[in-house]
């Protein structure tokens, strides 16, 4: 069996970055279940916050984001991610990444919910693919030993302790296990659960059953982000339309040509994610229609081209030329704010397991994150997580302690019609009843559904049935804790309560084993 100081499951940002700060300190292997850039990072498109302009300070940032977070944000976490973001941009630059500028400085933009313009991009609105490219390219020149095609399965611990990790080889179908004395779990965000989503395959949840399964603390997945904007049209996966189109002037209008964000907020089309998405939503209705328009019409086509080259390419590959006519859009799936609970360094309950990224909860996103934060947090707390494995001084530092509201999964009424398990039919599930709006109605009966698929699980053999497998496990989660919180809060909305209750002002953790 082969051994490594560091293994990383997954190679987006957080997996790829971790990797090439812990090989200063050890052994590294990379297990990821496609090819290397196979991810949701590459097509991140509006940027990375961090509080480098003239007019801007960690304060203010800082403030935006526990505003966006709704009364949830961990304060401590938040101000680790504005005080450390420069360093960490410095260290993409230095890593290569080839930020826009202007005039010689980095160029700024500004996104919904953010007081000044504070988000750093990389050829434009392709930020995400130039952090992804630059990254895998470094690690392939290194030393790091990355295994694509190889799927996680299972976290190997002994007497309490991480030992390592089981994985299947998707191509020769072989389970092979490799030891080591730390795990980062790097796997991504769990969009796919959605009918309507923005993110890539991969995006099945798989790091948060890893986790649960041995034994760690899974925190927040009620609060699911869904993005305002992503292109509708027939037989094209939605596409996202950054906040930044917003962020430079565009405007939503109804089918009917009505510019209605006012109706429903002063702050208009640059208000939260949630809120945007809900109005939408509404007006969707009201018109009786699929989809609103972002015009983007009124700016001068030469700025639109080139500030969303990557956009305005997509649209015109499908016979849209943006700068002349409206674009179709709605709401997608889009970030998942909880995951596997981690501490500021990004331990979690487990000792030896850390967890990065859109898997981790680290506490910043609080209720609602705030566009651009999470790339962000991913570099922050991935060099938290090698300081602390390489300290010494930090080892006495104890993991985290469940403090919020602890539930396990309990057994639920055995449905007597319970539709049949695939993709199409949870995928329909979560977005019809665990989606932008919520009732008890709609989540109880996700709930038994899942629950009832939960127990008719077949035995994972290959990628597809361990991915649906984990999906179920991560609805499941989704749909209790939402069901559980009794109150409207940041992303999380539900119309049989819809105002936020100081009595909820908490989160709710989820463990397979004893709470204590
Ligand atoms: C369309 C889009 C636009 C976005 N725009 C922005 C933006 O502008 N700014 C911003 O801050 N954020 C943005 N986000 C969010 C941000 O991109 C993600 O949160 C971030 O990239 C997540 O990085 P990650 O490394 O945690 O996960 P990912 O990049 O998704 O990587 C996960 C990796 O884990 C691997 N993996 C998963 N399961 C397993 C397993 N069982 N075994 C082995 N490998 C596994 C996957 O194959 C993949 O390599 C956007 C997201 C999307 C989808």
């Amino acid at each position: 069996m082969s051994y490594y100081d560091y293994i990383i499951i997954g190679s987006g940002i957080a997996g790829l970055y971790t990797a090439l700060l812990a090989k200063e300190a050890g052994s590294v292997l990379v297990l990821t279940k496609g090819s290397i850039e196979d991810c949701n990072t590459r097509y991140a498109q509006g940027g990375i916050a961090a509080p480098i302009g003239g007019n801007d300070s960690p304060e203010l940032h800082l403030q935006d984001t526990i505003d966006a977070g709704d009364g949830l944000c961990d304060l401590e976490a938040v101000r680790i991610l504005v005080t450390e973001a420069p360093d960490r941009i410095a260290d993409l630059i230095k890593f290569g990444v080839p930020f826009d500028t202007l005039d010689g400085e980095i160029a700024l933009t500004r996104e919904a919910a953010h007081s000044v313009p504070r988000i750093i991009h990389a050829g434009g609105d392709a930020t995400g693919e130039h952090i992804e490219v630059t990254l895998s390219r470094r690690v392939r020149m290194s030393s790091i030993k990355v295994l694509e095609y190889c799927l996680a399965t299972q976290i190997i611990l002994e007497a309490g302790k991480v030992k390592g990790v089981r994985a299947l080889d998707c191509r020769t179908g072989l389970v092979e296990e490799y030891e080591c004395r730390f795990v980062i779990i790097a796997t991504g965000g769990a969009g796919r659960l959605f009918k309507y989503t923005t993110n890539s395959e991969v995006a099945t949840g798989d790091g948060i059953v890893l986790a649960f399964q041995a034994g760690a603390e899974i925190t927040d997945m009620e609060f699911f982000q869904f993005h305002p904007t992503a292109v509708r049209l027939p037989g094209v996966p939605p596409f996202l339309i950054s906040e930044a189109v917003r962020g430079e002037g565009g405007i939503l209008r109804n089918v009917e040509g009505y510019q209605f964000m006012s109706d429903y907020t002063p702050e208009a089309e640059l208000a939260p994610r949630d809120v945007v998405a809900r109005s939408i939503l509404y007006e969707m209705r009201k018109t009786g229609s699929d989809r609103v328009f972002l015009d983007v019409t009124h700016i001068p086509a030469r700025r639109v081209a080139t500030r969303f080259p990557h956009i305005y390419r997509f649209c015109l590959d499908h016979g849209l030329d943006i700068t002349k006519g409206l674009i179709p859009v709605a709401p997608a799936a889009h970030y998942l704010m909880g995951g596997v609970k981690v501490n500021t360094w990004g331990e979690t309950n487990i000792d030896g397991l850390f967890a990065a990224g859109e898997t981790a909860c680290t506490g910043v996103h609080g209720a609602n994150r705030l566009a651009s934060n999470s790339l962000l947090e991913v570099v922050v707390f991935s060099k938290r997580i090698v300081e602390k494995t390489r300290s010494t001084a930090n080892a006495d530092q104890s993991a985290i302690t469940t403090q919020d509201d602890c539930y396990h999964l309990e057994e639920r009424k055995k449905l007597k019609a319970v539709p049949r398990l695939n993709l199409s039919n949870l995928e329909s599930l979560l977005w019809d009843n665990v989606g932008i709006v919520r009732s008890a109605e709609g989540l109880s009966r996700a709930v038994d559904v899942l629950a009832n698929w939960q127990a008719l699980l077949p035995q994972s053999t290959d990628r597809p049935s361990y991915e649906l497998n984990n999906m179920v496990l991560n609805a499941r989660l989704m749909a209790e804790a939402a069901l559980l919180r009794q109150e409207s809060r940041g992303a999380h909305f539900r119309t049989d309560f819809p105002k936020s209750s100081s009595d909820w002002q908490k989160h709710i953790v989820f463990k397979v084993n004893d709470c204590t």
